[in-house]
């Protein structure tokens, strides 16, 4: 296993994250076995929802921010917000019963390990993801549901006859705080990503559909020849022209900006093609479309590392068939068991080679061009 001492944060071994999974998931499935029925269906269905609410609502008051330097008063925290005191102090406790934020006194809260990730300074920081999967138009995606299964299209398709990418793009404002929430949601998976694939041996590696480049920047610190092309849509990639890669001057100084589209052409004769949670937002016709993008592009002797979640064993829990509803509800895509991506590849003139999985509950998967 590869030292992260580069990359910060300590990465427990994948076998001892998933050893405690299945530790949780037996103990899960014993208390679903003890309890009444009605009890564990209702908290599936409505008290899981009202926790998200309440997560909701304290990111978007800022409260793990305001919280930053010990505990404070309802009163103080509803002055500071403009929230009601009375409605504040419910929702906060309702959210310290589940572990989240702590009642110290009576009527002062103060945060905990689970909510300090709410912070927007926090190393990270689930702050945009929380605010992302909360709002309203995001929530709407869901609504439909009933309709996604009878027809199998998504909520944008049957709602508003367009795909999932191409109603974000009609808002910047929406598009923005989609991608903060990507870039949020992969810097909790990039330290484990790193830890799991040695990235190094490669001199350029293109991110295609690299959002904000948070794993291309976290590739090339940890290897310091390499040199980096950013690869997505023009309005993610004026963006970052505009705002600046996150990155210190080296990464930035071997970053390359190129706006495209994955179905069309890529940028060619690169050391690797990086494909870190693409292919799930696809079908496997377009999926394929992408593999056959990167067949022509990669150089001879190059490879492809792609970055998904896998779906696990029939009847186990696994993030990947949960994540996989949001596939089929949103974007149109699918999750992919290992042996459907073994196929998909195949069909796309690539051959699997290796699986990794990290710690962080996604598999890294390396393909060859055959
Ligand atoms: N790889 C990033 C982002 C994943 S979200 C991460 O793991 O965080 C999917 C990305 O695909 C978005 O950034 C989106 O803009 C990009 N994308 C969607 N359609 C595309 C297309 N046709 N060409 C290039 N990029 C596209």
């Amino acid at each position: 296993m590869k030292s992260n001492k580069r990359t910060g944060p300590m990465v427990p071994p994948a076998f001892v994250v998933r050893g405690l999974e299945a530790i949780v998931q037996g103990l899960e499935r014993l208390r679903n076995r003890l309890l009444p029925p009605p009890i564990v269906v209702l908290q599936h269905m409505v008290l899981n929802l009202v926790v998200s609410r309440c997560l909701y609502v304290a990111a978007e008051l800022r409260l793990a921010d305001l919280l930053k330097d010990g505990p404070r008063a309802v009163d103080d925290l509803a002055a500071a917000t403009g929230a009601h005191p009375d409605a504040l102090h419910r929702i906060l406790r309702a959210l310290a019963g589940v572990g989240f934020f702590v009642e110290t006194d009576e009527g002062r809260y103060g945060t905990t390990r689970l909510s300090e990730c709410l912070r927007s300074d926090a190393p990270g920081s689930m702050l945009a993801s929380a605010r992302y999967a909360g709002a309203d138009w995001a929530v709407a995606g869901w609504t439909e549901m009933l309709a996604t299964a009878r027809t199998g299209r998504t909520y944008y398709e049957n709602v508003h006859g367009k795909s999932f990418f191409g109603w974000y793009d009609e808002s910047p404002e929406r598009r923005e705080i989609f991608d903060a929430s990507m870039t949020s949601m992969s810097a909790m998976a990039i330290p484990a990503i790193i830890a799991a694939y040695d990235f190094s041996t490669f001199g350029s590696v293109v991110d295609v559909g690299g959002g904000e480049g948070g794993l291309l920047t976290a590739i090339l610190r940890a290897s310091p020849r390499a040199r980096g092309t950013l690869f997505d849509l023009p309005q993610v990639i004026a963006r970052v022209e505009r705002e600046g890669l996150r990155a210190d001057d080296d990464v930035a100084g071997r970053t390359a900006l190129v706006a495209g589209d994955f179905f069309a052409e890529l940028p060619p004769a690169h050391d690797a093609y990086v494909l870190k949670w693409i292919l799930h937002d696809w079908a496997d016709a377009d999926a394929a479309r992408i593999l056959a993008a990167c067949r022509r592009a990669v150089r001879p002797g190059g490879k492809l590392v792609i970055v998904e979640m896998l779906i696990g064993e029939r009847n186990q829990y696994s993030l990947a068939k949960l994540s996989d509803i949001g596939m089929l509800t949103l974007t149109g895509g699918r999750e992919r068991t290992l042996e459907e991506f073994r196929r998909l590849l195949a069909g796309s003139g690539f051959a699997l080679r290796l699986r990794r999985q990290t710690a962080a509950g996604y598999s890294v998967l390396e393909a060859v061009p055959v």
